[in-house]
């Protein structure tokens, strides 16, 4: 599952940077996530909160920013952004000029901004 690999990830660099910072509990994590990543955050937080279990970020929370993509087409040339209300984002990547010749700009990111710690 992809939503249990991206957990997985967070919770191992965080702990990593926990420790280096002498925290004795994670409160929270901001993270931003492109929605091309097509992560459902639900599952994510479900994924995290199951392996984080008796670790520092044990009932940490995850805030969740999704950030919209950003498409370039190659036959106009033309910059837009992706409606991804839509269940299935990733077929609606096509131009107005009916295109789907397009380059992604944006909407892979995935980082982890912050986190608030409780210090000894
Ligand atoms: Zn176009």
């Amino acid at each position: 599952m992809h939503e249990l690999s991206l957990a997985e990830g967070i919770l191992k660099t965080i702990l990593q940077v926990a420790e280096k910072e002498g925290a004795r509990k994670i409160k929270s994590i901001k993270i931003e996530m492109g929605e091309i990543l097509l992560v459902n955050s639900e599952q994510l937080t479900f994924c995290f909160d199951i392996i984080s279990k008796d670790t520092l970020a044990e009932g940490a929370k995850l805030d969740i920013i999704f950030l919209k993509p950003r498409l370039l087409c190659n036959v106009c040339r033309k910059e837009f952004q992706i409606n991804t209300d839509e269940d299935l984002p990733i077929l609606s990547m096509i131009c107005e000029c009916g295109s789907n010749d397009v380059t992604v700009l944006s909407g892979r990111e995935f980082n982890i901004k912050s986190m608030k710690i409780e210090e000894d």
